[in-house]
């Protein structure tokens, strides 16, 4: 199908960037805005070569993407151009996975798991909850509602390389690999889902349980991923028909937490470096005869296995860019990486 006149479904791989509009706090401070979006597919980092004078020495790095999305760009926009164009894919038996990826506070969550009005997530308009709705109308729609799918969700985080359930109070669970490479989440906790309501619920639970317990200067959430699933089975049967894996990742900037003084924060660093960069190879190998593909090396990536093999596969990466000339260094590496991916 053709979206503003261009094909968008034979990408196996889609990569996107949204920036975020400055915060009012961020106004406040006076911080330059350092972004722009000249194109729908080409985004520009205005970086000052002395951090004084922002008229001089301008260095400017240009990026293109599937899509860039300006900050004038709602929720509904980004999903429109990303998670939605995989929502068939799982009903045509294949495997679908959705990344946002980007700096903390670059709007990760809030693209993912619903605006924030205030410290309240209203999850109704985060894509894992326009991407169940489109499920259910899909489920119930004239193409595949002879196929007699059960749709199921679960919701867990990967922290320092350990999986917790976050619809069963944050319970560890173990991940194991049969003989057949098969991986499975042992115990993770997957309700049966009749209607969008019943999903909601089961966001706002789970996001409620990644955000419970920590404090806004050590916060747990920005150095686990999340992982949002929703699981399609023909009735009585327990084979996988098709699978929707929506991750909030880790703070990309706690990957370089290695060289910090405390022992903790740098194992945690070195976890999360790791991954991202598997989790990078991994997307990158999407759907070719790759031979030795390092999904073993994290937890994430070897969770997502079964996402990333297979002819039907396809994935959309999302990177998040904070505008703020403060946030420059971590935008050109969040920029540079989305790059690679594809
Ligand atoms: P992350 O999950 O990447 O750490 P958040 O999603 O928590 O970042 O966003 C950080 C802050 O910025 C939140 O207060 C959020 O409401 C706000 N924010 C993020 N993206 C947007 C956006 N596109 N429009 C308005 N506010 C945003
Ligand atoms: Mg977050």
């Amino acid at each position: 199908p053709l979206i503003d006149g261009q094909m968008v479904d034979d990408h196996q791989i889609t990569v996107c960037v949204r920036k975020r509009p400055l915060s009012r706090k961020e106004l406040n401070r006076k911080e330059i805005d350092v972004i722009s979006v000249p194109r729908k597919d080409v985004l520009m980092v205005h970086e000052p070569r002395t951090k004084v004078d922002l008229t001089k020495f301008l260095e400017n790095h240009k990026f293109r993407f599937d899509y860039a999305f300006n900050d004038t760009c709602d929720n509904a926009v980004v999903y429109r151009y990303t998670a939605k164009p995989l929502v068939k894919t799982i009903f045509e038996g294949g495997m679908a996975t959705c990344f946002a990826y980007g700096q903390t506070g670059s709007g990760k969550t809030h693209t993912m798991g619903g605006e924030f009005k205030g410290k309240v997530q209203d999850c109704k308009n985060g894509i894992y909850a326009m991407a169940a709705k489109d499920v259910f109308v899909t489920l119930n729609g004239p193409r595949y509602r002879s196929l007699n799918l059960v749709v199921s969700a679960s919701f867990f985080e990967i922290y320092s390389g350990k999986v917790f359930d976050l619809l069963a109070d944050k319970q560890k669970l173990r991940v194991l690999e049969d003989g057949k490479q098969q991986v499975q989440v042992v115990g993770l906790t997957e309700k049966v889902v009749d209607s969008v309501e019943e999903v909601l619920s089961l966001i706002q639970h789970g996001n409620a349980a990644r955000t419970s317990g920590q404090t806004s200067a050590n916060s747990n959430s920005s150095r686990s991923h999340a992982v949002f699933q929703i699981v399609l089975r023909p009735m009585g049967s327990t084979k996988i028909h098709g699978k929707f894996s929506f991750i909030d990742l880790a703070g990309n900037e706690r990957g370089v937490d290695t060289s910090s003084a405390d022992r903790q924060t740098r194992m945690e660093g070195a976890e999360i470096n790791k991954s991202l960069l598997a989790l990078k190879e991994c997307i990158r190998a999407l759907g070719k005869q790759s031979a030795h593909l390092p999904f073993r090396v994290s937890k994430l990536t070897q969770v997502l296995r079964d996402s990333f093999i297979g002819e039907k596969s396809k994935t959309c990466m999302i990177a998040m860019i904070s505008p703020g000339l403060s946030s420059c260094e971590h935008t050109l590496n969040t920029l540079r990486y989305a790059d690679r991916v594809k």
